[in-house]
């Protein structure tokens, strides 16, 4: 039991590369934990049995998951999350939630490989989770939270925009802005920026650019008003630029926790 909702960063790295040595940072998943001791990921990546057990904590310390789009940083530990949960004693499925653009693919592109393999059950979603599809323009409930979601532009494929969605929720009095991932387009989500007092936004460094995400070059661009609530994550390994300088609050640190109402943003 905590005294407010408390929000961690179980990493905070971008999706592929892990630096120098093993745990220097692991992908940018969030954890919130609610006063009752409930617990919601934001996001299950390949990472997540590394990142939850430096925590201390295991697959059925999960209750819920909100799932933001198909990449393996975000999705690739889902497998692993449904048989440990399935197979506990305790035999709870953890909620899933994610927008009904992501739904089914979520299973028949993603997971079906490996958890429609099941013996003696013709397994779907459901064999593992209690599903939330999540229409248009709409959120979920958690813990008394609305989480709304805003869908951003993080990947062109072709000539379609492939689904990936943010989040805008209030945690005790202030209002959270998670893009998960997403380009730099100000002009789409620029009233998100303004609306929230704390900004968690992926930041793509190093030399290699996928296209993909927001780069630091871009995002020093935003007025001080802006930059000055926002926190940079999913960054690559290496020298970075001093964001605090810069007029950011800051680079995300693996294992950086935010507890609301807002008293710290230091590591933990
Ligand atoms: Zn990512
Ligand atoms: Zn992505």
């Amino acid at each position: 039991m905590t005294a407010g909702f408390q929000l961690t960063f179980l990493g905070s790295g971008s999706a592929f590369y892990i630096g120098d040595r093993l745990g220097e940072n692991w992908q940018s998943n969030l954890l919130i934990e609610a006063p009752s001791g409930r617990r919601l990921l934001l996001d299950c990546g390949s990472d997540i049995r590394f990142s939850l057990m430096e925590r201390g904590l295991q697959a059925t310390d999960i209750d819920d998951v909100f799932i933001s789009h198909l990449h393996a940083d975000h999705i690739g530990g889902l497998e692993w999350l449904a048989f440990q949960t399935k197979f506990s004693t305790q035999g709870r499925k953890p909620n899933l939630y994610a927008s009904k653009a992501i739904m089914g693919d979520l299973w028949t592109h993603s997971l079906r490989g490996g958890l429609g393999c099941l013996e003696g059950e013709d397994a779907s979603m459901r064999s593992y989770f209690d599903i939330h599809p999540i229409a248009r323009n709409k959120g979920f409930e958690w813990e008394g939270v609305q989480f709304r979601l805003v869908q951003v532009v993080h990947v062109m494929a072709g000539s379609e925009l492939s689904p990936s969605f943010g989040l805008l929720f209030t945690l005790g009095s202030t209002r959270v802005f998670f893009t998960s991932d997403t380009q730099y387009t100000p002009s789409q989500i620029h009233r998100f920026y303004q609306e929230a007092d704390l900004i968690l936004h992926d930041c793509e460094t190093g030399a290699c650019q996928s296209g993909v995400h927001a780069r630091y070059e871009q995002l020093i661009a935003l007025p001080d008003e802006i930059r000055k609530k926002m926190w940079l994550y999913h960054y690559q390994p290496g020298q970075k630029r001093d964001a605090c300088a810069d007029g950011f609050a800051g680079w995300v640190e693996k294992g950086q926790q935010f507890a609301f109402p807002l008293q710290s943003c230091h590591a933990a």
